[in-house]
């Protein structure tokens, strides 16, 4: 039988795991504070940055929101980010991305300090990981980390083959499962746009994590009997539903869950921890600022 992994479960576990941290940064005086910014009317954007403003209110994490029109200058939003940081009263900041072509995303990561960079975009931190000494692990990478380790996935010895070399998702997911810790020691393949037969290589992984933004680009016939499949992407699709759309993720689930031991849904799998992690690395981000040592899941 294939398991149907249940991000939301496993999330909701890692959450109530949070609230003991909360509570230790209370009885210092410390409530940990969010911005987040938003420049730009995509309705996908939005509703990220709502689901994820929701997460902190219900936690007890206070969240600040700041928009900005999305013809601004980028000086606008330069300026915003550089009050966000001075403001001790916030120890995150998350600009959500896509931020607009006139913008340079690269500009907007590096002007964020990286003591409040609970994204982990910030080349400092990037740095950091990449050579074993994360402060803040990327939230989708970290969930996926997070999610294998509950369902009992090794990693260490295994062959896995990540889709999509994003700096978001599939260059610090393959960067993380590679170093030496326990939720690491795997052989990483990086797949990508260029990549020739990719079936051939997906088909020899133990674990497959499919972050390409492609719907349904891998279907069972590219999963190994056993394999785990990790399904990262959210497309949507045109379809005769009152949205007039609906979400579908980089697998062709029919198909990769007769084949696979383990997989995750799209909705309901991969999307819940990213928000989990993002809280995660807020009362990090809380813990490193004020000094007070919190005990994190
Ligand atoms: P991206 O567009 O930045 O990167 C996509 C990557 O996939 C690129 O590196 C590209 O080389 C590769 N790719 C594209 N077509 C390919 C193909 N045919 N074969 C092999 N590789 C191919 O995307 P991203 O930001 O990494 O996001 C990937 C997907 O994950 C998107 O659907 C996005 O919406 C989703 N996502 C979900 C979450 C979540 O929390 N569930 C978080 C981030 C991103």
């Amino acid at each position: 039988m294939t398991r149907i992994i249940d991000g939301n479960e496993i999330a909701d576990r890692i959450t109530a795991d949070l609230e003991p941290c909360l509570e230790t940064l209370a009885d210092a005086g410390v409530t940990p504070g969010l911005a987040t910014v938003l420049m730009s009317d995509d309705g996908a954007s939005e509703t990220y940055v709502s689901m994820k403003r929701q997460a902190c209110a219900d936690l007890g994490i206070e969240s600040i929101h700041h928009e900005l029109e999305p013809d601004a200058a980028a000086d606008a939003l330069f300026d915003r980010i550089d009050e966000l940081n001075a403001d001790p009263s916030v120890h995150g900041i998350l600009v959500q991305l896509p931020v607009p072509d006139h913008v340079e995303r690269r500009a907007v990561l590096e002007r964020i300090d990286p003591l409040k960079d609970v994204d982990g975009f910030h080349p400092e931190n990037v740095g950091r990981l990449v050579t074993g000494n994360p402060r803040f692990k990327p939230c989708t990478p970290h969930g996926i980390q997070k999610l294998l380790e509950a369902e009992d996935v090794e990693t260490a010895g295994k062959d896995v083959v990540v889709v999509g070399r994003s700096n978001i998702v599939g260059k610090p997911l393959a960067n993380l499962l590679i170093q030496k810790a326990d939720d690491g020691n795997a052989t990483v393949t990086i797949c990508h746009s260029r990549t020739e037969d990719l079936a051939e290589k997906t088909r020899r992984a133990d674990i497959v994590v499919a972050a390409a933004g492609v719907p349904e680009l891998v279907d069972g016939s590219m999963i190994g009997e056993g394999a785990t499949v990790i399904d990262v992407g959210v497309n949507r699709v045109d379809a005769d539903t009152e949205k007039g759309y609906e979400l579908v993720g980089d697998v062709e689930f029919d198909s990769a869950s007769r084949v696979a031991d383990a997989i995750t849904p799209v909705p309901g799998g991969v999307g819940p921890l990213t928000i989990t992690m993002l809280l995660y690395n807020t009362i990090t981000a809380a813990s490193l600022q004020t000094d007070v040592d919190v005990s994190l899941p």
